[in-house]
């Protein structure tokens, strides 16, 4: 079976996590602070704070940014399912707003009409890894004195014109799940130019401990949050060759762009100009009336594994108390709705063979054609 998606992991990679299961510190010892402080280089952030996965800096981020109980939080229905839990975490409410159909980020032009006095925050997703155009966002947040807070998990390296996701907001998070542009296994970063914020997330994540470090001294209610050293060496090896792995997936990219143009119907999501994309996976709108099950059926029948990507978060089907606050019904998000159910995502990966390339290629149009 062709993957969804594979970890590139090289020698180097391996000897970096050997090497550290040789030492005496698999936990709070020098590659964490190594990673953080190359991390911050690489984002362009003056902090980044490393945690255990993307939804724990997620969820960090939302308590070190005072977003608390009653609080509404405007984000996208379109994403993967952390962006929205986080505000539910802290006992606030993610408040959805529809999606641009031709980027599939926030629709800016729509968020200022779902600002209510509890607002907070605004949450926008770099929807796989294209960046939302984020000038009209921090416009409306200025008007009214929101935070933003970018989820960047799925934009590692991307820009809108010119300036790196994750630079925009109050803070920014970053995720390294094995599916990702880079991995650590489990892991995530929060990053921000604000020195006390990183300071609080440092301690959040680290059970409330105090500033001072001292041991067993707990002054607010903390998690425990951290990455471990093996992950750390991991995450140091992998950023140290992240623009070439960059380069590598737009390469991949590119070559599905060309071997499936021309498929009536067909559509790419295309990068706008003036933004600088990161690709996280590789997904195409289906055809109009097309059936996206027998598409998935015929590609699984020739060993290729797809995926939809995403359903959409509103019409999830929860079954703890979340669910009625989120108001899960099916109608208010009509780009959201009639987009994911069109979606479907290739296998992709940084170091794809052309030749699997175009064994997918092919065969998606060989699907297409009959269906
Ligand atoms: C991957 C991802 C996260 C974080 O996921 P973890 O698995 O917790 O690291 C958050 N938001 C989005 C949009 C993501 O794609």
């Amino acid at each position: 079976m062709i993957p969804l998606s594979r970890p590139d992991i090289t020698p180097a990679d391996r000897r970096a996590v050997a090497r550290v299961m040789r030492s005496d510190f698999l936990s709070l010892g020098p590659e964490l602070p190594a990673f953080e402080r190359e991390f911050a280089r690489f984002a362009g952030t003056r902090h980044a704070v490393a945690m255990s996965s993307g939804t724990a800096a997620l969820h960090v981020a939302m308590v070190a940014c005072g977003v608390g109980p009653g609080d509404e939080v405007i984000t996208s229905p379109f994403s993967f399912v952390a962006s929205a839990n986080a505000p539910l975490f802290v006992g606030a409410r993610p408040v959805f707003v529809d999606i641009d159909p031709a980027t599939l980020n926030i629709d800016a032009a729509g968020i200022e009409r779902a600002i209510t006095r509890k607002t907070r925050a605004i949450l926008p997703v770099h929807v796989f890894g294209l960046p939302c155009d984020m000038t009209p966002v921090l416009a409306v947040a200025r008007r009214h004195r929101l935070t933003v807070i970018e989820d960047a998990c799925e934009a590692i390296g991307a820009a809108c014109r010119g300036r790196k996701v994750g630079t925009f907001g109050k803070c920014a998070v970053f995720a390294f799940y094995p599916n990702k542009q880079m991995t650590t296994g489990e892991g995530g970063m929060l990053v921000t130019d604000d020195a006390r914020l990183a300071a609080h997330a440092r301690s959040l994540l680290n059970q409330g401990r105090g500033g001072s470090g001292e041991w067993l001294a707990h002054p607010r209610l903390g998690y425990n949050y951290r990455l471990d050293e093996m992950s750390a060496a991991l995450g140091r090896s992998q950023l140290a060759r992240l623009p070439r792995m960059l380069r590598a997936r737009a390469r991949v990219a590119a070559g599905y762009r060309r071997l499936l143009s021309g498929i009536p119907g067909l559509r790419f999501l295309e990068t706008p100009r003036g933004m600088t994309r990161s690709w996280f996976v590789y997904v195409v709108l289906l055809p109009e009336g097309v059936s996206r099950a027998d598409v998935q059926k015929g590609l699984r029948e020739a060993g290729i594994d797809t995926r939809p990507y995403f359903p959409p978060i509103h019409l999830m089907q929860r079954e703890w108390r979340g669910a009625g606050r989120l108001g899960l019904k099916q109608g208010p998000f009509p780009v959201t709705e009639s987009v994911a159910e069109r979606t479907l995502a290739i296998p992709f990966w940084t170091s794809m063979p052309e030749a699997t390339v175009r064994r997918v290629a092919a065969t998606l149009r060989r699907v297409l054609s009959r269906a």
